[in-house]
């Protein structure tokens, strides 16, 4: 057996539970003071102070042990939103947005999404694996210890099934907990243009059975915008989704509201993501839902956008996560620091509601929160020891990484 005890930690915080935070509960960060955590095969057994913990062990019994002494634990960070797979960068474009150029301009010089759908179909699979565990590496150092990952820049079948099954591979060989979405509606490709529905159409038809026949995907995302895909075409998609087996997920009321997080409060969808344009009437259906609110800070950060309005969604009740929605396009980063950093500066959340958010809701964002998330017995041992003896230090450090050990399933990896 595995035996793991990690001790003289200067303190442990953590939310608590195996579900989801809402409202005034975000705020409950467990602190325990001269902190203990034992571990075995890489559950955790026993978390508390080292008086409660200590005594319970009995001598003799080979552990590893961990002197922690003068570090803070705090859960492993979960990223609920990512586009880690794809071809090509877009430096350029990214570069030129800011200097104001206006979008139509860029999709005529070659930008935008579809630049990179064409070097992701062009991209070999060996090729997207090694990019793909190279960045997800580079996760697990900010703290990440379980991701998820869209497809979404094939726009066809072949690509979609290449980015899936990268992802399975990359599940198998990382030390990462790797959640797989497929998002094939991630925008109308040039072959459909004019033609979204049908686009739709072929999803379902074409793509949904190769999913569900190599149990590719676990969870089914759409792009709900408008000019993209309506709610009726968003809908029907996810519907047919949830019967092969899919949960659903929906980038909703990003740029305008057309009712996406309404929708996807309305079909139990595990999360609605972006939200910056949400409607009051749809927080209040989220708050009254289990769908998480998967914000995402870095992204209106990069793009000069009103953040989600995050303390009015926390107020009203809604499970608030956050997520990094790391891709090349509208956020080329995955800096726990920074999500940390906006989420408290810039959005009013709380120290406490934000590693909240980034925890035990952003599991429950993915499904996990009964594995994931939290320092208490019974869950994964995903922990992170921090170089400073105080969970505040994660914003007051502001941008820098003090993520010192990360600890995955009970194994030190980094
Ligand atoms: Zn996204």
């Amino acid at each position: 057996m595995n035996r793991l005890l990690i001790k003289n930690l200067a303190e442990i915080a953590t939310p608590l539970g195996k579900t989801a935070l809402r409202g005034k509960a975000m705020n409950d960060i467990k602190i325990y003071k001269n902190g203990a955590i034992y571990c075995e095969d890489g559950i955790i057994k026993l978390a508390g102070t080292a008086e409660e913990v200590l005594p319970q062990l009995s001598s003799g019994t080979a552990v590893k042990e961990i002197d922690a002494h003068g570090k803070c634990a705090v859960p492993g960070f979960v990223d609920p939103h990512t586009h880690f797979l794809f071809g090509g960068t877009r430096a350029d474009e990214f570069i030129a947005r800011l200097e104001g150029v206006p979008y139509m301009d860029l999709l005529k010089r070659g930008g935008g999404i579809v630049s990179t759908m064409r070097q992701t179909r062009v991209m070999s699979e060996e090729n997207m694996y090694s990019a793909g565990k190279k960045i997800l590496e580079n996760m697990l150092k900010q703290g990440f210890t379980t991701i998820e990952g869209k497809s979404g820049y094939g726009l066809d079948k072949n690509t979609e099934l290449k980015m899936l099954r990268t992802m399975k591979r990359l599940q198998k060989d990382l030390p990462i907990t790797l959640k797989t979405t497929f998002l094939g509606a991630h925008a109308v490709p040039p072959e459909f243009a004019g033609r979204s529905n049908e686009f739709i159409d072929f999803t379902i038809e074409q793509v949904f059975p190769e999913i569900q026949k190599e149990k590719l995907a676990e969870f089914c995302d759409v792009f709900c915008e408008k000019g993209v895909f309506s709610i009726a075409e968003s809908q029907k998609l996810l519907l047919a989704a949830k019967e092969t087996g899919m949960k659903a997920k929906i980038h909703a009321d990003e740029i305008v509201s057309t009712g996406g997080g309404g929708l996807a409060a309305d079909i139990g969808a595990v999360s609605a993501d972006h939200l910056l344009a949400v409607t009051d009437e749809d927080i209040k259906k989220l708050a009254g839902s289990n769908t998480a609110a998967v914000l995402l800070p870095m992204t209106a950060f990069c793009m000069r956008k009103q953040f989600a309005p995050a303390r009015q969604m926390i107020d009203t009740g809604c499970i608030v996560a956050l997520a990094s929605d790391f891709n090349p396009g509208s956020c080329y980063s995955y800096a726990a620091p920074l999500i940390l950093a906006l989420a408290v500066i810039n959005m009013h959340l709380t120290i406490n509601e934000a590693l909240t958010a980034i925890t035990l809701n952003a599991a429950a964002a993915v499904d996990e929160a009964d594995t994931s998330g939290s320092i208490e017995p019974g869950k994964k041992a995903d922990i992170l020891l921090l170089s400073k003896s105080d969970y505040r230090f994660l914003v007051y450090l502001t941008g820098i990484n003090i993520v010192e050990h990360v600890i995955k399933n009970g194994e030190i990896i980094f």
